[in-house]
């Protein structure tokens, strides 16, 4: 018995990468007992029939589950913003922040379109950046154009199942054939094969991209926030979870509660007023349900 990772699912068939090796199997019965339909993403036990073939046996217990597109055990989310056309959005920005670190996602700030600025754009763009990095994250600059800052991004794929998310447009079909050109061949030959579109619909499989795995489907578009609760929005903003620690009272939600070690950090310009100004946009929206898009 052999473990692997399923990386595409196709007409009943799973194909599961192995020490490098890709293995097509079936599925054994053991799944419809245990109504596990095996996904994209699962890492498996499977048993080999020979150097091409096996059944899978076994689906080891998932860390998470995206439904669109539907794969398991994502280790991070490459949020892809455009610098421009559509300009750069913060607003935007923390509401992905949030909805991703709220699914326990790893997040990647990517900015995209970077040839595109004109050098003050470029220095407003950045000094936001800056502010990102300031509170841990992992931000990168880039063109898909140019492929500037491409590099900077493979070494944070490495070891890692990644998938994309983004708005329409901003850039994320064109990273990711940036990143894979094979890809971009493949998906030419099918478009004008099938006489239809580049965005045909098709199932989600993982890319090897430099010994990382990379859903080839971008997901995360929708941005409600169904599954967090006031009190835990905090934890989502690194900056304001770090302060919550001092504020005077427990379960302290950071808005009209004296002695508020967040709000005195935003008076004094330690966490940005327009990040705090989100946080309370979005408490607001949970406690209405009501989001807006
Ligand atoms: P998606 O909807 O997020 O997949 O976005 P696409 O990859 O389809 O890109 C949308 C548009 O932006 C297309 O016209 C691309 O050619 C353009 N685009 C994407 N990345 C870049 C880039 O880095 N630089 C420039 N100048 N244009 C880009
Ligand atoms: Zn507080």
């Amino acid at each position: 018995m052999t473990e692997g990772k399923i990386i595409k699912a196709l007409s009943g068939f799973y194909y599961v990468l192995s020490d490098g090796k890709m293995v097509q199997c079936r599925g054994r019965g053991v799944f419809r007992k245990n109504k596990i339909t095996p996904l994209v993403g699962d890492n498996v036990i499977f048993q080999a029939e020979n150097d091409r073939e096996g059944y899978i046996m076994e689906v080891k217990p998932r860390k998470n589950e995206l439904v669109r597109p539907p794969i398991a055990n994502i280790d991070q989310a490459i949020l892809i913003f455009s610098s421009t056309e559509p300009e750069f959005s913060p607003l935007l920005l923390d509401r992905f922040l949030v909805n991703v670190e709220s699914n326990e996602i790893q997040p990647i700030i990517c900015i995209t379109k970077a040839d595109l600025l004109a050098e003050n754009e470029r220095t407003e763009v950045n000094s936001y950046l800056e502010y990102y990095r300031s509170i841990g994250y992992e931000v990168v600059l880039l063109s898909a154009k140019t492929e500037e800052g491409i590099n900077e991004l493979y070494p944070l794929l490495k070891s890692k199942t990644s998938v994309f998310a983004g708005q329409s447009g901003v850039g994320k079909s064109s990273l990711i054939n940036a990143l894979n050109p094979e890809l971009q061949l493949k998906t030419d030959e099918i478009s004008s094969h099938l006489g239809r579109g580049k965005h045909t619909t098709r199932h989600v499989e993982l890319m090897e991209v430099r010994e990382g795995l990379v859903a080839d489907t971008p997901g995360f578009s929708s941005l409600d926030f169904t599954n967090i609760e006031a009190e835990d929005l905090a934890y989502a903003f690194p900056e304001i979870s770090e302060k919550s620690e001092e504020c005077k009272f427990r379960g302290c939600l950071h808005v009209n509660e004296p002695k508020c070690a967040v709000k005195t950090a935003v008076e004094k310009n330690e966490i940005s007023r327009e990040r705090y100004d989100h946080y309370l946009l979005f408490l607001q929206e949970i406690k209405e349900r009501k989001p807006r898009y």
